[in-house]
């Protein structure tokens, strides 16, 4: 089994050593996807950190959610599988039928190649709260020379804009938050579409610190624009953030399924690698098995405690990252 849960007992160990007294009685995960087997074409599978199923759907969402928080009211903003090749029609079906806007949040995966209208329909009918733009989705031969306005259409943030949507942002580019296009159409977004609200998917792919320090400080002044913290096992980064970042803009995300997945990242020479116990185009692979492993998630559950001792923020702190901040979010969309 690849997941990671209390289910284990060295996991169980984990979690009321380290985070029962320091997790919140309610989690918003504001970073979760969710695939049913039908958008995947046959032969289709995921690729879960090196372990390959062929679906992460809401059954398994509800019965690992406990399994991780024990004894916590557990919330998510969820969101399909961003792969050209899987049935995107099919993805957000499945998400705005099970999200009720109480416990489950949608965002729409959305195609800068389809079609505005029909976009605006599918978000009043399907009850979503925004969307879940990726940069495979533009299509390009190098997927490392897109740019932020190829993947989010004038139309679709005027959409955005209007009913005050969140738009989920993996940037593209391999500096990332570094590189300057990046921060001037990440400017750009948040300067003309001042009532979406911008939320930079693993606090924009910075899980280093040299990607973060500098880099993050220039956005933060804009009042629209959010991070997540998904994925994110660095607690240097995750400090530094919290420190050079509005903290009511700061929202708690994992990026189920694949934290639940054994592995962490490090930082290696102003780069980042993943260590995983199987192979992974991602990542370095344990072959030797000299490690036990824990989740991501529960990596990245010791990042941000560390960060947090380290800066001394209190209780506070602590709830609005967890939950309120998200929870805001939430509200704040027209509905
Ligand atoms: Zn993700």
């Amino acid at each position: 089994m690849w997941r990671e849960t209390t289910q284990h007992q060295r996991n169980l160990e984990i979690w009321k050593r380290e985070f029962e007294s320091f997790v919140p009685l309610r989690v918003l995960d504001f970073h979760v996807h969710v695939v049913n087997a039908a958008a995947l074409p046959s032969g289709e599978s995921l690729n879960v950190a090196g372990h390959l199923v062929r679906h992460y759907d809401f059954e398994e969402l509800e019965r690992d959610l406990p399994a991780v928080y024990p004894g916590r009211e557990t919330l998510a903003v969820c969101f399909g599988w961003p792969s050209p090749r899987f049935d995107l029609t099919e993805n957000n079906r499945y998400v705005a039928a099970h999200c009720d806007g109480h416990r489950f949040f949608g965002l729409r995966l959305l195609d800068p190649a389809e079609k505005p209208a029909q976009v605006r329909d599918d978000v009043a009918q399907g009850g979503f709260y925004g969307f879940k733009p990726y940069l495979n989705y533009v299509r390009k031969e190098d997927p490392n020379q897109v740019e932020i306005r190829e993947m989010l259409p004038e139309a679709i943030m005027e959409i955005a804009d209007e009913l005050g949507l969140a738009v989920m942002l993996h940037i593209p580019r391999s500096a990332r938050l570094a590189d300057p296009l990046n921060q001037q159409q990440l400017i750009g977004l948040c300067r003309s579409y001042p009532n979406s609200k911008i939320v930079l998917a693993h606090i924009g792919r910075a899980y280093y610190l040299s990607n973060v320090v500098g880099h993050l400080d220039a956005l933060a002044a804009w009042p629209n624009l959010y991070i997540d913290t998904a994925m994110l096992n660095n607690a240097e980064v995750l400090e530094h953030a919290f420190r050079v970042f509005p903290r009511e803009r700061i929202l708690y995300g994992t990026d189920i399924p694949i934290a639940l997945a054994p592995g962490k990242s490090v930082e290696i020479n102003d780069q980042y690698t993943y260590v995983t116990p199987v192979p992974w185009e991602l990542s370095i692979s344990d072959h030797r098995g000299k490690l036990i492993f824990t989740s991501f998630l529960y990596e990245q559950l010791r990042a941000i405690r560390k960060a947090v001792e380290r800066l001394g923020l209190g209780p506070d702190f602590i709830h609005a990252l967890f939950y309120d901040n998200g929870m805001r979010v939430l509200q704040s969309i027209r509905k």
